[in-house]
């Protein structure tokens, strides 16, 4: 006989396909995806079924929070207000497996309340037609979810123990090099070791973190994850126990179980252990990096040791704190949004002032040769240079730092003028100079 049974169409069921990849998928590209929503077409004809919409989330986690899943979102909208875009009707959703749905109960639950919000809708996988409304149906649905949260855990576990062995063989971390080491991250990277060991005694010695860090600052010092120096990843940088060649794991320091001795690392240390101790017993536990962990943001990446902006490490915060004292932060340049603007300095202490990057520096090139300084007036050749264009940005900010130290910004007000030069004033702490100090270069 062998006849072949044509359905009218009015009397398929028809339901929304759904598939989903998760994030470490080795078919990002999407053909995972489409190959379970062919799947999802096969069944649905089987079950007599119709597609009248397929959602999907290709390369999307659903067991870690806070991942967004459009395709899913799509589903349980449309579920719950019982049609697609267009207006066609929805009786049920088609899915090759539960854990492409959900892997957490808020998921399945949201899933759940969507499918079941109206009367005689169906739950179609390869295995057949599911009745959400039923005992059944919603215990097979917890068991669903009970095997994948369990595999969430066996999964995140297995990393965690992988990261522990390589832990307690000493070998690095993985993931970004550490401030202060070479890719390998082995190797003292020269330069930035050499500031982690000072900043690491002059913290011993008593100075502020968050003038180290200021010092950074001046000094151009930047990472590729966005990392300025600011108080709290110096903080980390100082306090990691890799300094000192020791190593740390999920925020413990590793021991070696017979001897209690801490693990050392296959790195070179910048510091000895004595050091190390003594800088983290300046900060209170709660900021250290073993309290912290490595989570914290961290200084990687390519450092520029030369300023590359006039006004970079003149500027300081005008900003009130609560307690009315000005924040006095070290306010560093970082790109703009706008043409005017292609770079702004900002506070990093505080992040309450910034100023348009060529607005402070103008301002400063103002000061410099503003007619009521007296004596402390740069020469006429010297000005001369300056506004030909002759003058290259570091021997314009060695003109600069023999008229100014420090400026202090006041932070921009809504409504007022927004090149206001007046907002740039120069800190008056240091005694009126008697004379012109830069020497000029002689030659030519
Ligand atoms: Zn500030």
């Amino acid at each position: 006989m062998n006849q072949h049974v044509v359905r009218d169409p009015s009397e398929l069921i028809p339901v929304v396909s759904y598939a989903r990849t998760s994030e470490d998928s080795r078919q990002r590209d999407g053909h995972g995806v489409r190959y379970q929503l062919r799947i999802n077409e096969r069944i649905a004809h089987e079950q007599g079924c119709i597609v009248v919409a397929a959602y999907s989330d290709n390369g999307r986690s659903a067991s870690k929070e806070g991942v967004l899943r459009p395709g899913f979102d799509r589903l349980v909208a449309d579920l719950a207000r019982g049609h697609i875009d267009g207006g066609q009707r929805v009786d049920g959703v088609v899915c090759v497996a539960d854990d492409r749905l959900y892997r957490r109960a808020e998921d399945l639950s949201r899933f759940l309340a969507a499918l079941t919000s109206r009367p005689g809708r169906i739950h179609v996988d390869p295995q057949g037609v599911r009745d959400p409304y039923s005992q059944e149906g919603l215990l097979q649905a917890v068991r669903s979810l009970e095997v994948a949260v369990t595999e969430t855990r066996v999964r995140s576990r297995r990393v965690s123990d992988w990261h522990w062995a390589r832990a307690a063989e000493g070998v690095p971390h993985s993931g970004p090099r550490p401030f202060g080491r070479q890719q390998d991250r082995i190797t003292l990277h020269p330069a930035e070791a050499k500031l982690v060991e000072q900043a690491i005694s002059d913290r011993i010695a008593g100075k502020a973190v968050r003038a180290i860090a200021a010092d950074w600052c001046d000094l151009g010092v930047t990472g590729t994850r966005g990392g300025r120096a600011n108080a709290q990843t110096v903080t980390q940088i100082i306090t990691a126990p890799r300094v000192c060649g020791y190593r740390a794991n999920r925020g413990e320091l590793l021991l070696i179980p017979d001897t209690g001795q801490p693990v050392r690392g296959q790195w070179e240390p910048i510091v000895v252990p004595d050091q190390w101790h003594a800088v983290c017993a300046t900060f209170s536990p709660g900021s250290l990096y073993l309290h912290r962990g490595s989570g914290a943001p961290r200084l990687t990446g390519q450092k520029r040791m030369a300023p590359r902006h006039l006004a970079t490490g003149f500027l300081r915060c005008g900003a009130q704190r609560h307690d009315g004292t000005l924040c006095r932060g070290s306010l560093c340049a970082q790109k703009g949004r706008s043409k005017k603007s292609p770079y702004v300095y900002s506070c990093r202490s505080c992040g309450r002032c910034s100023i348009s990057g060529p607005l402070a520096d103008e301002a400063l090139e103002r000061l410099v040769f503003s007619e009521d300084r007296g004596a402390a007036k740069p020469p006429q050749l010297l000005r001369d240079r300056w506004r030909s264009g002759e003058m290259g940005l570091e021997e314009k900010r060695k003109v600069v730092a023999s008229v100014v130290t420090r400026c202090i910004v006041r932070p921009g007000v809504k409504g007022a003028p927004s090149w206001d030069h007046s907002r740039v004033e120069p800190l008056p702490e240091r005694p009126r100079q008697a004379g012109w100090r830069y020497a000029e270069p002689t030659g030519p």
